[in-house]
Order: structure tokens, then sequence, then C-alpha cells
């Protein structure tokens, strides 16, 4: 029986991928794959490249949301890959795939939607493809502006603290509803280009929170060759899943994913320019845990500093449902 996508897992299989294109060195290509997005220099400019696909059925189902949210939301999870290097986008492309039924309001309402929002934050749509396929999706590239300093995954050392924007666990609890038959309301990701450049300034590491926050620190503890405590009395709960979990929200928001906040650690040396930052943020930045030697392992603490027991750590496109 071949070995199928599904028993190796996309983390694996991507990781399996990049080994292979190794460290092949090609002139202009400043970081390959394995970050947040991919830096080129072209002429005297230092690029970021991202790319990102929403699928119905996958991602979301119909009715989920309002198209013209579809098309914000298409924006912001790309322009979060950009965030998450310190970098800010300028340039889109969308490739769309769509059913021949599908009706023209509705596409036009989606490209509305991503347009004006894009335009709002400085960002050009400036080409794209259509095809035909069974459902429909949507793949934006993206191409951003890095900032004096590229913030990478690999960055975070013993003793730096790791820090998460705003909050964790509405678009986990609104999905849920969903799957389970309510109209709960999908909440709008929110747009930390501006916090993000500020944040490179002194940041050692970053990532979006897009598949779990104890998944995608796990990334950046990998890629720093260091282990991550979390404290889940410190983890920062959407009120709304405050409300509906209680004891088990902290563990809830931080294994649901598609919250796109930005997760970074700091080295102690720079927390009080962090600190002067804050006001200039425009989003809450709390505290959640401490980078440590060892493994690559995130744990989750709680009050006593006993272990928490996880039941699924993010989400894994291939090995999902
Ligand atoms: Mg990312």
């Amino acid at each position: 029986v071949p070995r199928r996508l599904r028993d190796v897992g996309e983390h694996e299989w991507i990781n399996l991928l990049s080994r292979r294109l190794g460290g092949r060195s090609v002139a202009g290509v400043l970081i390959g794959p394995g970050d947040d997005a991919a830096v080129v220099r072209i002429g005297g400019a230092v690029a970021l490249l991202t790319t990102d696909t929403l699928v119905e059925g996958v991602h979301f189902r119909d009715g989920w949301l309002a198209p013209a949210a579809l098309g914000r939301r298409a924006f912001r999870v790309n322009a979060s890959d950009i965030a998450a290097m310190g970098g800010r986008p300028i340039s889109a492309l969308v490739a769309l795939e769509v059913q021949p039924t599908m009706a023209v309001n509705r596409l036009d309402a989606i490209m509305r939607g991503f347009v004006s929002d894009a335009r709002r934050h400085g960002v050009a749509l400036v080409g794209g493809n259509v095809t035909r396929g069974p459902h429909f999706a949507i793949t934006v590239s993206m191409t951003g502006i890095a900032s004096a300093r590229v913030v990478r995954r690999r960055g975070a050392r013993a003793g730096d603290q790791v820090f998460v924007t705003g909050s964790l666990g509405a678009m986990g609890l609104a999905v849920r509803g969903r799957l389970a038959g309510r109209r709960t309301e999908l909440p709008t990701v929110p747009y930390r280009v501006d916090a993000a450049v500020a944040l490179a300034a002194v940041a050692s590491a970053m990532i979006d929170v897009s598949d779990g926050l104890v998944q995608d620190l796990g990334h950046v503890c990998r890629a720093s060759r260091v282990a991550a405590r979390i404290e889940a009395g410190r983890v920062p709960v959407a009120p709304a899943c405050r409300r509906a979990l209680g004891a088990g929200a902290a563990a809830f928001a931080a294994t649901a994913g598609e919250d796109y906040e930005l997760c970074f650690t700091v080295p102690p040396r720079r927390l009080p320019a962090l600190d002067r930052l804050r006001r200039r943020l425009r989003c809450r930045v709390t505290r959640i845990g401490t980078i440590e030697a060892g493994r690559p392992i995130v744990r989750m603490v709680d009050a006593r500093g006993r272990p928490l027991v996880l039941r699924h750590r993010g989400f894994d496109h291939l090995r999902a449902r």
C-alpha cells in the first residue's frame, strides 16, 4: 500500500520537501522555505513572498461568511504571514477556482471585500487567474517589503519571554458553534501589520497563530532549538470563549486555530523597549510564558506549574477529520 499524505501529515511533508530543496543557495534568495514568508532581494529592495488558500468545505462552509467578509479574510490571512516577518504587504495576486454555476454577484462581492480592505491598507491587487474547479477556492500570493529587521522563527533563545497579541479562541469557538448547527458569527481576522512592524525592533522570533498557539509556537521552538513553557492562566482568552468554556477555555484557546494573532519572543534586555512600544501597538500584548533550553517542546502549565495534558496541539490539514 503506498504511503498516503494523511500518514505523513502536512508539516512533515513540507519538512521533507524543504530538505530535498536543500541549502543550495540561489543568488538573491535570503530566506527560503520554513518561515512565514520567503525573503528575496529584488534589485535594491528586500521583498517578502507568501501564498495561502481558502477552500470552501475546508476553511469555511457555504453560508458561514458573507461574501465580502470572505474576501477580506483571504486578504488578511496572507497579510498576517507578511506581518509575522515584521513586514508590510504591498501587492497581491489572486487565483480563483470557481464553478460555472456560481452567482456572479457573489464572486463580485467576494472580490469587493478583498479589494476594499487591501486598498484601505495600501495593498494593490495586481493580477491573478480564474479556473473552473469542483469547489470555490481563493489563493492569494502576496508581496511585502521587509522592515529594517526581518524577524524569523529561529531567533528565540532560553530566557526570552513569550508574548501574544490580542486574544485567542474566538474563531475556534465560532467554528465549533457552526459545526454544531448554531449561527455563530465568525470574527474578523485582526490586521496586525502596524504592530508587527513596530515589534520587529524588539522581537527575537515571531510567527502568526494560524494553526493554534501551541503548534505554532512549536514551529518557533523547532526552528530555534529551544523549549517553551506557557502559563495557562496568562493566555488571553477571548471573552466569548471564556464564557462558553470556563475552566477549559485556556487549553481550547491555545490549541484552536485561525486567530491570526502574533506570537513573538523578546530577550530580557529588550523588555524595556517593548514597554515603550506598547502604546503605539493599538492592540493588547500579553506575556504568556518563557523560552527554556531543551528539546523543542511546548509545555502548558497550570498556576502551580503542573503540566496540562492537551488533547491535540493544533491543526494539520492532511491529518484532520
Ligand atoms: Mg504563518
